[in-house]
């Protein structure tokens, strides 16, 4: 039961910890028995000042009371376990002077001696913190003690009798005291140890679990030094889940204990190492950002060594330096975005955070081939090869002409040939981030000041790393202005890559405004976009993925670019089309009222900046066909829906007869297209009954908890609205999905008065075959 009591003790420390674990615990108790011993000794002067006999003076004796007081204050504040033991040391002799000044005079000292020089070895043995302060304070305490009851005068002259008796029987009561205590201390000590380290352990690694990791690494933070670096590193095992799942939790377990090895053997023996949840490890190691980039690629090569049953593992890395004030967790969690972006760009690399501050780009760029070429864009030095810019036009399709150029980077070897975007934007764990992004913006600023000279806007694409970084607004203005351009005249495009929270962003979007930037959010409609971001955000446009010129609404086959321009113009946002590539696509662009278009069919990217050609007219003939499309529509859409106006005219008519609303809707039921035929009342609920019409029994969503029409109130549809703002004209409503059946329909609507007040005929006509005509922008 007490196997741990035998474990290994020995170690240098083990004793040392003890003994000041000790201290702590034994500095209360001595100091509140000393504090009584002092009550005690003053008691005990004092009874002796009523007994006969020639006194030392009180004052004597009042000092060595003042020396106990002075003695007991020093113990709170003894910081070694040698000052704690010379002030017990002390103790006991200035105790024992005292007695020896209190008893002289009297007429049988011993008497009044004896029980005290007993009594305070005894008392004081369990308080000795080691067997040497015991064997150091009892020595002396003897030597001290011996020669003075030797010296006072014994009833029957029998001095070494007493002397004997006193020595034989207070040292083992003592010593059985002394060592009773302190054996009990120790197993209390090696206790508390044990359960210290099982909870500060991981036990399938051997690790430091995340709890000590937390408390070790502020313990550390706290005592850096001014000028001292240190930077965490958070790293996660790749793909860890299919090795469980395929393998068993076994070669898993084995796996977390290969990688935990692998840390110990790596790391020093001042680095923090911690298994800090399921795969996941971090580290604290003294160093810069870089240099501990350096650690975990080190790491990360290490632990590409590991096998597993179906190659080698593999783990992200994500490195943050610490910056001064900031607690562990926000430390951690700057590594664990950089992990994070580790995971996102492909796993088994090394992520750093995203640059705190910029460092200023040095450029060098190829000047004398700017020279040689005025209008020749300018390159940038980048790895074994060279950046260089290239512009795609974006036209504003109510103008018709070009408003702007997106540069895009590119990358050349000497000979002219082409860098693939893959080796281009690849990672480098040893690099920032954000660092080719920002070369890039260098670069595309003074590119742009060459070759665009009409005032357009210049779009940059920005990493939402690079866009919060601290500083960054400042800086690209002042690149921007130091190039000759206006940030007036650059909008940057907010990439859709992860990074950077939306508070962060929304914050360095109102910074890069003040500088005069406008902002665009690239992407939207793929990746991580959504309405709350983009809300959020508030970006003057936004770029629409190329994807959503092809959707289209499901259940319909409408395009569902309209809408989605709509929505943002009301939010306040001009609205860019990419990837336009063929004319349909165009025509759509302008149908849905988008502002600006880009894509291969208005103009590819390219080093030098060409005039507009014939886009203009290619947008002017979509405005033709959009013009003359709509006519048509337009036509088509009442011819649709003209006989379903007829007969609830007539149907109508024979209602207000007197006619059943079965038999009075008949006919208009009987059309391919009905749904159903209803009578709302004044506040859009349903009387009577609904007729069902010959599209009822097609299957549509199953939307059973909101398909009977009777539980609801439809006066806030337009359908509704628009009919009782027109009485006794029928009604035809824009498309909308119908609760009732799941499906895009429209509804015919009338309004009139009958003999219950006023109320809504109408009909919901399924509208979601193919062929049907589709009404155009303004119908919605
Ligand atoms: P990723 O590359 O994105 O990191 O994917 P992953 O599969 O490594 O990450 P995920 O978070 O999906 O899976 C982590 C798994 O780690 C899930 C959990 O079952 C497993 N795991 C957590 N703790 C232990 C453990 O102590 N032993 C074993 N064998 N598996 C563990
Ligand atoms: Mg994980
Ligand atoms: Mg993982």
């Amino acid at each position: 039961m007490f196997s741990f009591l035998t474990e290994q003790t020995s170690d240098a420390g083990f004793r040392n910890r003890f003994h000041r674990r000790s201290l702590e615990h034994q500095r209360p108790l001595s100091t509140v028995t000393m504090a009584f011993t002092v009550v005690a000794f003053i008691a005990f002067a004092s009874a002796r000042s009523l007994a006969a006999g020639s006194a030392v003076p009180l004052a004597w004796r009042l000092a060595c009371a003042a020396g106990l007081a002075l003695l007991v204050v020093a113990i709170p504040r003894a910081k070694s376990t040698w000052i704690f033991g010379s002030i017990g040391v002390a103790y006991t002799l200035v105790l024992l002077a005292g007695i020896a000044l209190t008893v002289a005079g009297l007429d049988e000292p011993l008497l009044w001696a004896l029980p005290a020089i007993v009594v305070i070895p005894v008392c004081a043995a369990p308080l000795w913190l080691t067997p040497a302060h015991f064997g150091i304070g009892t020595a002396l305490f003897y030597a001290a003690g011996t020669p003075f009851l030797l010296g006072l005068p014994h009833p029957r002259g029998d001095a070494d009798a007493v002397c004997w008796m006193w020595v034989l029987i207070a040292v083992p009561t003592a010593a059985v005291f002394h060592f009773g205590f302190y054996g009990f201390r120790r197993h209390h000590f090696l206790l508390e140890e044990r359960l210290a380290r099982l909870a500060a352990t991981d036990p399938l690694t051997g690790l430091q679990n995340r709890r000590a990791f937390l408390e070790q690494a502020a313990l550390r933070l706290s005592k850096l030094g001014r000028g001292s670096k240190t930077s965490a590193i958070f790293l996660d095992i790749d793909y860890f889940k299919s090795l469980n799942d395929q393998f068993g939790h076994g070669v898993g377990d084995q796996a977390l204990a290969d990688v935990a090895r692998v840390l110990k053997d790596v790391t020093s023996s001042g680095d923090i190492v911690s298994r800090i949840g399921g795969e996941e490890f971090a580290l604290l190691h003294d160093a810069g950002l870089r240099a501990a980039a350096q650690l975990a690629e080190t790491l990360r090569e290490a632990i590409g060594r590991i096998a597993r049953p179906d190659g080698q593992l593999s783990a992200s890395f994500g490195v943050a330096e610490y910056r001064p004030g900031e607690s562990v967790m926000a430390l951690l969690d700057r590594a664990d975005e950089a992990l994070l972006r580790a995971k996102y760009s492909g796993r088994n690399r090394v992520c750093a955070e995203r640059a705190t501050f910029v460092d200023s780009v040095r450029p060098t760029w190829d000047d004398q081939r700017a020279d040689d070429a005025p209008l020749h864009p300018l390159r940038q030095q980048w790895d074994d090869f060279w950046l260089t810019s290239h512009f795609q036009p974006l036209y504003s399709l109510s103008h018709q002409k070009q408003v702007g150029f997106e540069a895009l980077l590119r990358g050349e070897r000497e000979d002219g040939e082409q860098v693939p975007p893959a080796v281009l934007f690849s990672p480098k764990p040893f690099t920032d981030q954000g660092e080719l992004d920002r070369v890039s913006h260098a670069l595309h600023v003074r590119n742009a000041r060459r070759l665009i000279t009409d005032g357009a806007w210049v779009f940059l694409n920005i990493l939402p790393a690079t866009f919060v970084a601290e500083g960054y607004p400042d800086q690209l203005a002042t690149i921007a202005r130091a190039a000759g351009l206006e940030p007036e005249r650059v909008v940057l495009e907010l990439l859709e890559s992860h990074g950077g929270s939306v508070d962060e962003l929304s914050r360095a979007a109102s910074e890069y405004r003040n500088h005069g930037f406008l902002i665009a959010v690239d992407d939207f409609g793929a990746g991580h976009s959504n309405l709350d971001r983009l809300l959020r955000i508030r970006p003057d446009l936004v770029k629409l993925d190329g994807e959503l010129i092809r959707a289209k609404s499901a259940g319909a086959d409408q395009p569902i670019l309209p809408k989605l321009v709509s929505l943002l113009h009301q939010a306040g946002m001009l609205v860019v089309v990419e990837g336009v590539e063929t004319t349909e696509q165009l025509i759509l662009a302008v149908e849905s009222n988008v502002d600006f278009a880009q894509g291969y069919l208005l103009g590819r990217p390219s080093a030098s900046v060409t005039p507009p050609d014939a886009v203009h007219r290619r947008i002017d003939h979509a405005f033709d066909v959009i013009a003359q499309g709509r006519a048509h529509q337009h036509a088509m859409f009442e011819s649709e829906v003209g006989p379903y106006r007829q007969a609830l005219d007539a149907g109508v008519d024979a209602w207000l007869k007197g006619m059943p609303l079965n038999d009075a809707f008949y006919d208009l039921a009987q059309l391919e297209l009905c749904i159903s035929c209803f009578v709302l009342d004044d506040t859009g609920r349903q009387i009577g009954h609904e007729v069902p019409g010959k599209a009822s029994a097609i299957d549509g969503a199953s939307l059973h908890p909101v398909a009977n029409p009777r539980d609801a109130r439809w006066d806030h549809r337009p359908y509704f609205r628009n009919a009782v703002l027109r009485p006794g004209v029928p009604i035809t409503s824009s498309p909308y999905l119908s609760l009732a059946s799941g499906r895009p329909c429209i509804a015919v609507t009338v309004a009139l008065q009958s003999g219950e007040g006023r109320c809504v005929v109408g009909a919901e006509l399924d509208w979601s075959l193919q062929r049907l005509p589709w009404p155009t922008a303004e119908h919605w």
